[in-house]
């Protein structure tokens, strides 16, 4: 349930966030989508009452003329019913179509803006200072036969790869490490499908049928290979109205991610940089409207541990509003510095989504009744079905380690002289007795 009325009545407010957005959603055009939906919406079911009241009539004892009268008044309505149907469904199909383009809203301390307004929040560890010329991810991948493009170029195209000899035992090592450095801090494990229906990726605020979308369809098929575990972890929620005392729910999955990368090029997309498929694990977490500042901060605070103890140096980043996917309110991201490219490059990102999917996949609860239960619209409430009062939840998400980009920092940062590379000490119980990465023979 897209909130269109929000949008009618603080039209000023949302086509700014637009603006600052670079969104292409038109708030004016679904403000008077949703006045003619209202409108038409009070049309049919006043026809529908004269119609119920004509066919009352109808069971009275009538002369014949009557009678008449009353089967021509029904045909009529019964015709006008249907027009005005037709219209209010043909309304309702482009409101959702509009409303799926509208962004979230932005937390007000988001810098307004392009990538270049990122401000930075703090900086962890040193810049490594080589006694010589730093390798890049590659050169240091031919060196110790690591990976395998041109295969994968045969196989399935470029920005494919396979990982070889300590590469797959890394990723593998990165997967497991991850997967237990989360589930320790209280998010359930889990692995999930890889595929996800359309219609459940567009509630997420995805696009997968537009035009130079991200992501992949199945031919013949509603399925779609998602992006992200966020989406699959987001789903088991659809359509929920949860406890209160069950939120917030804390969940890690491993999966693996494909993205067409539509639009990007240049030379950041060399090598493992920019890649079609690759696996993460990612935390996903559903709250009230009022945990999920602090669980932004939660998730932050565990990403910022685990690149501390890979031994990286990192920046992190509060993102601007040109540079947060539509259901984000608030981006936090984290740049690695990589010495082979001699640049940071993005290597995770957390998300405070508030309200964009649980709307959109109808994620709700039920608040404890409080002091100040009755207490005006925020959070937006309504009588559940079952009576009692419910409520949207929030979602987050966030990057606990996607494989690519970490096996590039940790090459590139731990490169010693002969072109070795060490192996940061908590993957070591995962890499099967190898400390050091050296080549082969
Ligand atoms: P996102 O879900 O877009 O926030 O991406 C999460 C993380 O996945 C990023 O911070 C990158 O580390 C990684 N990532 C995103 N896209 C790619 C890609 N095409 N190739 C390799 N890693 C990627």
């Amino acid at each position: 349930a897209i909130d269109f009325g929000f949008v009618r009545d603080n039209l000023e407010l949302v086509t700014q966030n637009c603006i600052d957005r670079n969104s292409q959603a038109n708030p004016k055009l679904i403000a008077e989508l949703y006045g003619e939906y209202l409108q038409l919406n009070k049309e049919v079911n006043s026809i529908r009452q004269e119609r119920n009241e004509n066919a009352a009539n109808m069971k009275r004892k009538l002369e014949a003329e009557e009678r008449q009268r009353l089967i021509d008044a029904g045909k009529g309505l019964k015709e006008a019913l249907g027009a005005a149907e037709i219209r209010l469904s043909q309304v309702q199909d482009l409101l959702q179509l509009e409303g799926q383009k509208l962004p979230n809203l932005t937390h007000p301390e988001s810098p307004v803006g392009s990538e270049e307004e990122a401000v930075e929040l703090q900086s962890i560890g040193q810049q490594p200072a080589f006694p010589f010329q730093p390798r890049d991810h590659l050169q240091l991948g031919q060196h110790l036969d690591l990976f395998d493009f041109d295969s994968a170029a045969e196989v399935a195209g470029s920005k494919f790869y396979y990982l070889r000899n300590a590469a797959a035992l890394l990723e593998l090592a990165l997967i497991s490490w991850g997967m237990q450095r989360v589930a320790a801090r209280g998010y359930t494990p889990m692995s999930t499908p890889d595929l996800v229906r359309a219609s459940l990726l567009e509630k997420c605020g995805f696009q997968p049928r537009a035009t130079n979308t991200q992501v992949y369809s199945v031919e013949n098929s509603p399925l779609c290979l998602t992006g992200t575990a966020e989406v699959p972890l987001a789903g088991i929620h659809a359509d929920k109205i949860l406890a209160e005392e069950q939120l917030p729910i804390r969940m890690a999955a491993f999966g693996h991610c494909f993205r067409t990368e539509a639009g990007s090029g240049g030379s950041a997309s060399k090598g493992l940089y920019r890649v079609h498929q690759f696996s993460k694990v990612e935390m996903f977490v559903v709250s009230t409207p009022e945990q999920s500042e602090e669980l932004l901060q939660e998730l932050v605070s565990i990403e910022q541990e685990m690149y501390s103890e890979l031994g990286l140096h990192f920046k992190v980043l509060d993102m601007p509003s040109q540079d947060l996917g539509a259901p984000a309110y608030r981006k936090i991201d984290f740049e690695a510095w990589m010495p082979g490219m001699d640049r940071y490059g993005e290597i995770s990102s957390a998300s405070n989504c508030t309200d964009y999917q649980s709307r959109r996949l109808s994620i709700r609860y039920r608040p404890n009744p409080g002091p100040d239960a009755s207490n005006g619209a925020e959070p937006p409430t309504k009588k559940s079905k079952t009576g009692g009062t419910t409520a949207f939840c929030h979602t987050l998400n966030a990057t606990a380690a996607a494989v690519p980009r970490l096996i590039v920092a940790i090459l590139e940062n731990n490169q010693q002289e002969d072109g070795s590379v060490i192996v940061p000490e908590v993957l070591r119980p995962f890499m099967a007795g190898i400390d050091v990465l050296r080549p082969p023979g």
